[in-house]
């Protein structure tokens, strides 16, 4: 199953990638846990992306798409896998369609999780606290200067990304809003249904259209 997880910062794709890694067998592949471990490691990319990261701002997008096709290559893909936070905005959709054309692994079904915009702060102070209680580093774009920033960035940039995969009748939307394993429920509920769709034997060649 390939699987797009679209929501704003706090949202709950990381909680809810976590179940479908276990649920499914398929590798989480989240652009800003990719990006961090970048930074972390001040590789050449990480170097570019960190002040943009602690502002709150996007990475360009053919660095991003680079990352994404380089991971997606990796064997563990073969099987499907869950994008969190990939694509963000047009451009990185139209190369994500290049990239899974090329290895004939269409996108099979895109969750957008739906969430009350002021509860995003909560849970991002919540998040914050979780990793300073643990000992973690608290990240440094997990404030509410930047979480704005974020969201508004997420706003302004994911629309026509919404409408590209709606067209294309892979949109699901989801309430985000409940607690974490009623949320998990209705996910289980698109994916199963999705399951169905693909097993009924529509050519690949058809769904790249
Ligand atoms: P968020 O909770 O804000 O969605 P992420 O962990 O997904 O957090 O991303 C953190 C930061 O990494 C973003 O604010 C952005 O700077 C960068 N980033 C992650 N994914 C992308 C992407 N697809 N395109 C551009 N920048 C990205």
């Amino acid at each position: 199953m390939r699987i797009i997880l679209l929501g704003p910062p706090g949202a709950g794709k990381g909680t809810q990638a976590q179940y479908l890694v276990e649920t499914y067998g398929i590798p989480h592949l989240s652009t800003g846990d990719m990006l961090r471990s970048a930074v972390a490691a001040q590789t050449e990319i990480g170097k570019k992306a960190e002040a943009l990261m602690t502002a709150g701002q996007l990475v360009p997008d053919d660095v991003v798409a680079g990352i994404v096709a380089e991971r997606l290559e990796r064997p563990d893909c073969k099987t499907g896998f869950i994008l969190d936070g990939f694509p963000r905005t047009l451009v990185q959709a139209q190369e994500l369609h290049k990239i899974l054309r090329a290895a004939a692994m269409p996108i099979d079904v895109v969750i957008s999780l739906q969430v009350d915009e002021h509860a995003l702060g909560n849970r991002i102070e919540g998040r914050a606290m979780e990793a300073r209680a643990a000992g973690r580093e608290v990240r440094s774009d997990d404030n509410p200067e930047v979480l704005k920033r974020r969201v508004s960035e997420y706003n302004g940039k994911i629309s026509p990304v919404v409408e590209y995969y709606d067209s294309l009748g892979l949109l699901h939307a989801v309430n985000g809003m409940g607690d974490i394993a009623a949320v998990s429920s209705l996910i289980d509920a698109i994916l199963s249904s999705t399951r169905f769709s693909i097993n009924s034997g529509q050519q690949i060649a058809d769904r790249f259209k």
